[in-house]
């Protein structure tokens, strides 16, 4: 028997919401494999976060030898980076994996606040030069968009993303003040969004749902388009079901179906 197997590479997170935890939650709840590179170890709660450290790139790349050694992969999804010098890594990662489709949550900060960079703007210019057109889609919520792109407006935001050499990129609207929560897609020819309803309670690890869900879907051979469904329904049907595990932000449960 063969599952969608997805290589992650992302942060952990110990309160267990985001990160790493919810991408291997997401994977297996919709029934496939995840393989893991943790990038950094940070220090947070469901409230906050006060730190991090990142993991040293020679163990990364000895980890990721070992691997790619070893396994096929049908997705590669990829979050917090952290460094620079884990984006060059990352970058020589997916240049030994040409073809496979990539998911990049360009995440910068914590959802509640608080960074998840060494160098934001060498960060910055890191994800621009080596992670943007060696992915498929990036996932960046307003703020990040507006980072990366240096644009002050969505619209021109989404198109220069495109031209920055991101083939695809869908700008999540969790964290906007609108009634519904709106996502855009824009790619090099089209631009389309989708509205959810907008739940009660602030969400830890929605972003990391996001992205792990489309990486499954990607990795199952659906079109950009039906994984994007796909993964936008598993999102809300798993924050339609979140708890309260610490006294901050909600956990959503990313095993309801
Ligand atoms: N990756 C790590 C390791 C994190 O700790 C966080 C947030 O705390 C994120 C990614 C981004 O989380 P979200 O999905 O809430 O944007």
């Amino acid at each position: 028997m063969s599952k969608p197997n997805v290589l992650v590479i992302a942060g952990h997170d110990p309160s267990g919401g985001a990160g790493i935890h919810a991408d291997i939650e997401t994977i297996h709840a919709l029934e496939g494999y995840a393989a893991t590179l943790i990038t950094g170890l940070t220090v947070q709660n469901s409230q906050n976060v006060f730190g991090f450290e990142m993991v040293d790139t020679q163990l990364l790349r000895r980890q990721s030898d070992a691997l790619l050694a070893d396994m096929d992969f049908d997705a590669i999804k990829i979050g917090m980076t952290g460094s620079p010098a884990v984006v060059s890594l990352i970058a020589e990662v997916l240049d030994q994996l040409p073809g496979v489709p990539v998911v990049l949550d360009p995440v910068l900060a914590a959802e509640a606040g608080g960074s998840l960079s060494e160098d934001g703007d060498t960060l910055v210019a890191a994800l621009i030069r080596d992670l943007l057109a060696r992915s498929s889609l990036i996932t960046p919520n307003l703020e990040e968009t507006l980072t990366l792109s240096g644009q002050a407006s969505l619209h021109e935001a989404g198109s220069e993303l495109v031209r920055q050499g991101t083939p695809a990129a869908l700008i999540t609207g969790s964290q906007d003040d609108t009634a519904d929560v709106r996502n855009h897609l824009f790619t090099a020819n089209a631009h389309r969004s989708w509205s959810w309803p907008r739940l009660e309670g602030s969400f830890h690890g929605s972003g990391c749902t996001l992205a792990s869900a489309i990486a499954v879907g990607l990795a199952e051979g659906r079109t950009l388009e039906k994984a994007l469904e796909m993964a936008q329904r598993f999102v809300q049907t798993s924050l339609e079901h979140a708890w309260p595990a610490g006294q901050g932000q909600l956990i959503p449960d990313r095993h309801v179906r």
